[in-house]
């Protein structure tokens, strides 16, 4: 099927975005392929177009769970079959899903990087006819990129493993250095290298001081217009659409902590226009591709300018004028300082993680690798003293420098096992010992207990015992301790799949590449700070700068653009501006018969300032 039949009929759209089908036919015509392209500028349609043209599976590597989660959900949905390798598969589990990949009808196989250098998997994906390899965000291989990860270096096995098989690397870094890597690690063939700027002409950046937020919030954004309002935390997000819809706007809002029909509902009537104004954390993003997006607005500071380049980039993916404006207030500074800045962990808090984590699952030195044990994420905290935001970027850097895979998840039972022995355990309860009503009760009201892990709400089993539950749960623990159970707690869980050994040397080798993400995490949140403190330098050039893309020249359409091009006609519009609106409040139209430059932007920043109001379409100066 061509192309374009194949767009049309899974994804329901008659063309092409350029360079999609040069990419594609590149792919088709089995060459080697670099694609650089902005994200969210449909870089998975070009691999899973071109791999339902080829015979065969394609394979897909990918680094993120999540990421690898989502695809094989949408691809699934869509009739497409995917299967994914990742988490902690037993043998078993492993083979059964090779074999359904390499008998069934599967399209897509999505792996790990980690998961790629296990010899079993290696030897049956040479057997495999796979006729397209997938690098996604490739270039997490190169140490100049912004997020390198060492198991990516292991790819070079892709060209030994299968060497006829054509290779396309997917990212969205445009440095140099970085495309270098990808062809040299990855020893692809003469590549076609495709290039897009990571930046869109068409947005206008800007930036609006104000102490204001709602206020002015209520003033950029319109009712009938596609809008999506970035916030930090979950709880902004439904605070701020309640807030905004008591204003008349059709709001919505989406964090990653809603149930998946929540999140569905939530983004389908965003995407049907039955809502306007989407208030999200950065959780909405992935696969979101609305073409009439007017303006993204970022209520709070982006977490980096990597992320806030993705954000600001879903705006005008139609071409025409958007926005991407910061609301900043002096607040936002000194709370970006204090949490951003000081939730950045040192070295010795990486390693306080790391011993933690093998210490909390009793795992001794040089042991440990392919265990797989879920934990109670705040118990782990408290148990160890850790600050949880710390530890959670702890938990992010393990995971890119392959110590560990982290899935987080909610579980809403405990599931318990009884490990000793029949004999052990009467004996256990006979001598009375710590916890030993519990565990009788377990062992006679659950035959299966002895052998398999039973699901059990503790609440329940709280009253059934009766005793506090926080009390049982704490001899659930000890129980644990003294290897008698196996217990995971219900509530917000992360599973772990430790992918190395406990061992000193390891970390201590490891640890220069941990200085160094911790030194780019530095980085990255010192940028964020620079880039609203600007107020001199065009901002779409200040990002091309961070990204190192050549811009051609100033944007002329950011707010530093604006003004600079207006002084240069003319210095003190404002003050004529402020002076006309003085004695009466004065429509657009009149005001402008007195300028011959447009003289929106100059409205837009005297609002942002509050020195003008609008009211019954005119504009009046606010006396301060
Ligand atoms: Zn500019």
């Amino acid at each position: 099927m061509p192309a374009v039949q194949i767009l049309q009929k899974y994804w329901g759209y008659d063309s092409f975005r350029e360079p999609q089908l040069d990419i594609i036919n590149a792919v088709v015509a089995k060459n080697d392929v670099i694609a650089v392209l902005p994200t969210g500028s449909g870089k998975s349609v070009i691999y899973q177009v071109a791999g339902l043209m080829l015979e065969g599976i394609t394979l897909v590597i990918s680094p993120l769970i999540a990421l690898i989660e989502d695809q094989v959900n949408t691809l699934n949905n869509l009739g497409i079959k995917s299967i994914a390798l990742t988490g902690g598969l037993s043998f078993d589990e492993l083979a059964r899903l090779l074999d359904n990949t390499a008998f069934g009808k599967t399209k897509f196989l999505f792996i790990s990087p980690e998961r790629l250098q296990n010899d079993y998997v290696q030897r049956r994906l040479s057997n495999m006819p796979i006729s397209l390899i997938t690098i996604d965000e490739a270039h997490c291989i190169s140490e100049w990129g912004h997020d390198f990860r060492p198991s990516y270096l292991k790819l070079s096995i892709l060209k030994n493993l299968l060497p006829e098989t054509p290779i396309i690397s997917l990212t969205a870094t445009a440095k140099q250095r970085v495309i270098g890597d990808i062809e040299a690690y990855l020893s692809l063939q003469k590549p076609k290298i495709f290039k897009q700027s990571v930046f869109r002409n068409n947005i206008s950046y800007q930036i609006n001081d104000t102490e204001d937020k709602i206020g002015l919030l209520a003033t950029l954004l319109k009712p009938d217009e596609t809008a999506i309002v970035y916030v930090r935390t979950r709880k902004r997000t439904y605070q701020m659409a309640d807030l905004l819809m008591r204003r008349g706007f059709l709001t919505a809002f989406f964090h990653g902590g809603m149930t998946l029909q929540d999140k569905q509902k939530s983004l389908q009537d965003w995407l049907d226009n039955k809502v306007r104004i989407m208030f999200a954390t950065t959780a909405f993003g992935m696969g979101i591709n609305k073409a009439d997006v007017r303006k993204v607005v970022h209520l709070d500071l982006p977490e980096s300018l990597e992320n806030y380049v993705q954000e600001s980039g879903r705006a005008g993916r139609d071409g025409k004028m958007s926005e991407a404006v910061i609301l900043l207030s002096d607040y936002d500074i000194t709370f970006y300082k204090n949490t951003s800045l000081k939730n950045i962990p040192s070295l010795e808090d990486v390693y306080k993680v790391y011993k933690s984590l093998y210490n909390h699952f009793y795992i001794a030195e040089g042991e440990g690798i392919d265990v797989m044990q879920s934990m109670d994420f705040m118990h782990f905290c408290n148990r160890f003293s850790l600050d949880m935001y710390k530890t959670l970027n702890v938990l992010q850097m393990l995971e890119s420098e392959g110590f560990i895979e982290v899935n987080q998840g909610r579980r809403f039972f405990a599931k318990i096992q009884i490990i000793a022995s029949p004999a052990m355990t009467r004996n256990y309860v006979a001598h009375k010992r710590l916890g030993y009503k519990v565990v009788d009760f377990l062992a006679r009201n659950y035959t299966d207990i002895l052998n398999l892990s039973v699901k059990i709400k503790t609440r329940i089993l709280a009253k059934q015992l009766d005793m506090p539950r926080k009390e049982l749960l704490d001899v659930l623990l000890a129980l644990q301790k003294r290897n008698l159970i196996d217990y995971q707690p219900e509530g917000e869980q992360f599973s772990i799949l430790f992918l190395l050994n406990r061992d000193e040397n390891t970390f201590k080798y490891k640890s220069k590449n941990l200085q160094k993400r911790i030194l780019h995490k530095k980085h990255q949140v010192l940028q964020v700070l620079a880039y609203v403190e600007n107020d001199s330098i065009c901002r779409a050039q200040f990002l091309a700068d961070y990204f190192e893309e050549k811009a051609a020249d100033n944007c002329g359409i950011c707010d530093i653009c604006q003004i600079a091009n207006f002084q240069e006609n003319s210095t003190d519009v404002y003050d004529k501006i402020l002076t006309m609106l003085t004695a009466n409040c004065m429509s657009k139209k009149v005001i402008q018969q007195q300028f011959k430059t447009d003289i929106s932007p100059i409205l837009d920043k005297l609002m942002a300032q509050q020195k003008i109001t609008f009211v019954d379409l005119k504009y009046c100066k606010i006396d301060n």
